[in-house]
């Protein structure tokens, strides 16, 4: 399996939209690896993970085909996961000779309810001909092709069950894992004794301490130490953090160097990963 990394910041980027602080003034200064859009990934070229107001950046930036996409998977409703309106973009007046017919969507029902509230705002329900909705439940598993997949709840909102998702393919299995805190203990108990082949973690508040919505890098370290200890490892694992905040007060450069010493990788925008 190949994961690409195509945004790899939270909701306000690096740099932020509207920010002067000392992270945001040295990722400037720096540019590359230091500049970061916001969250989307790509699984194998063909199932797309979230889809913030980036995903249009994203498809000149990679010289991508969005239109060819079959299969869309959205971990929640935040805005930098998952902004709805670019979706209109697929109706026949604005997109033509589409790769894929129809674009299957798949996400807990808050994102439901917002595809539907859209389609009404905008008095387009021809948005139904070209997207299908599919309402996930926590630990129930469902095929996309020859790909397994389980959402896993995760510790993210107050407002709604954000997924995180393990995804399993040809005897290799990935741990999606942002937005998310310390897993539940339903999670670990679902995860233990499942050899993980890559594992990508909330990493958004970096050095600083992390609080109900997201992990800091102790957390990602203590993430693997428990996987480790519930037989979910091989040596070959690969280790990634991801999802990054300025206020993490940590740039790319620095979090790789203290990152390297337990074994991870720092995701960057453009980062692909085979297993
Ligand atoms: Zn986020
Ligand atoms: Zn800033
Ligand atoms: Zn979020």
């Amino acid at each position: 399996m190949k994961i690409k990394y195509l945004g790899t910041a939270a909701a306000e980027g690096i740099p932020a939209l509207f920010c002067r602080c000392d992270i945001c003034k040295e990722a400037r200064k720096r540019g590359g690896r230091e500049i970061r859009t916001r969250s989307q990934a790509i699984i194998d070229e063909k199932l797309l993970i979230d889809f913030p107001a980036d995903s249009y950046l994203h498809i000149l930036h990679y010289n991508m085909d969005f239109s060819s996409i079959e299969h869309l998977l959205i971990t929640h409703s935040h805005d930098d996961h998952f902004y709805p309106f670019d979706l209109l973009m697929r109706m026949s007046e604005y997109g033509h000779d589409m790769g894929a017919k129809v674009l299957h969507i798949y996400g807990n029902s808050v994102v439901g309810n917002l595809l539907k509230e859209f389609s009404d705002r905008f008095s387009v329900p021809e948005v139904w001909n070209y997207m299908q909705f599919h309402e996930l439940t926590p630990f129930e598993k469902f095929k996309i092709e020859d790909y397994t997949i389980y959402p896993l709840p995760s510790r993210h909102m107050r407002t709604e069950t954000a997924l995180i998702y393990l995804i399993e393919h040809n005897g290799k299995t990935i741990l999606y894992g942002n937005d998310s805190s310390m897993f539940y203990d339903e999670v670990w108990e679902f995860l233990k004794g499942r050899t993980l082949d890559c594992v990508s973690l909330d990493c958004t508040m970096g050095r600083t301490p992390s609080n109900f919505s997201h992990m800091n890098y102790e957390d990602n370290v203590a993430v693997k130490k428990r996987l480790e200890e519930l037989g979910c490892t091989t040596p070959d694992t690969r280790w990634i953090c991801v999802h990054f905040s300025h206020n993490g007060q940590m740039l790319y450069r620095e979090m790789t160097e203290l990152a390297a010493v337990d074994n991870f990788e720092v995701a960057w925008d453009g980062m692909e990963v085979g297993f």
